[in-house]
């Protein structure tokens, strides 16, 4: 039998990118193909609210982003949390998109060690109704730390991740290995000056920046 997504599903995966890894290539991807979507758009945030300033600036990731996903079927990068003022919020995002495309089914991927600390997100219970939520295993991550309130928010929402499963409200666990790649042992490694040509797509223009460099 083939795998068909409603008519309309869009994947969407935000992130710093700071700068964007293999490990977030390979989850676009598996969110597309898991779930049988015809597009996933990556998004750069400018600021987030709930984390420390990225060393590089958002049109700079952006860019990278760009590059990454060039020639990827399906993948492409979308600029408008870099274009927005201020603060950052996930729900905006959300929200402005389901505006825009009203018949579309958000299909929206987080890592689990993200999915840890959802309950200080803004409006966060908003968030889990806007569309249908991914979450990836990470390397490091003890789902047995998971905060008791977010333990019940999975159990009472879980199905199976398939493309006939996707629905507002609901949460999958994405199916995929483990990926053993951050942006933070990136950064490090390029501190460092050590080769990091696996890690990422775009390594020569990340090193070609200087940006993170000490
Ligand atoms: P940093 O090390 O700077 O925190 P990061 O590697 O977590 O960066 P982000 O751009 O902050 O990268 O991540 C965007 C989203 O992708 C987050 O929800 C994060 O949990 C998830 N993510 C990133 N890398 C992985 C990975 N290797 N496995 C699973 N999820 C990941």
């Amino acid at each position: 039998m083939s795998q068909s997504a409603p008519p309309k599903a869009l994947g969407i995966f935000g992130g710093t990118f700071d700068p964007i890894h293999e490990g977030h290539l390979m989850l676009a991807r598996a969110l597309r193909d898991t779930f049988a979507l015809p597009s996933v758009s990556l998004i750069p945030t400018g600021l987030p609210q709930h984390r420390n300033a990225p060393v590089a600036s958002p049109q700079q990731r952006l860019t990278w982003v760009r590059h990454a996903v060039a020639g990827e079927p399906g993948l492409q990068a979308d600029d408008r949390e870099v274009r927005r003022q201020g603060f950052c919020y996930t729900v905006d995002t959300l929200e402005e998109l389901q505006a825009e495309q009203p018949d579309t089914l958000l299909v929206w991927l987080i890592g689990g060690d993200s999915f840890h600390h959802l309950q200080q997100w803004h409006r966060w219970t908003d968030l889990l109704e806007l569309g249908h939520m991914v979450v990836a295993a990470r390397p490091g991550y003890d789902w047995s730390k998971l905060p008791e309130e977010l333990m019940r928010v999975l159990d009472t929402r879980k199905v199976a991740a398939h493309p006939d499963a996707l629905h507002k409200g609901r949460i999958s666990l994405l199916p995929t290995p483990l990926m053993p790649f951050s942006s933070t042992e990136l950064r490090d490694k390029l501190a460092h000056g050590a080769d990091v040509s696996g890690l990422t797509p775009v390594a020569a223009e990340v090193r070609q920046s200087g940006l993170y460099e000490t």
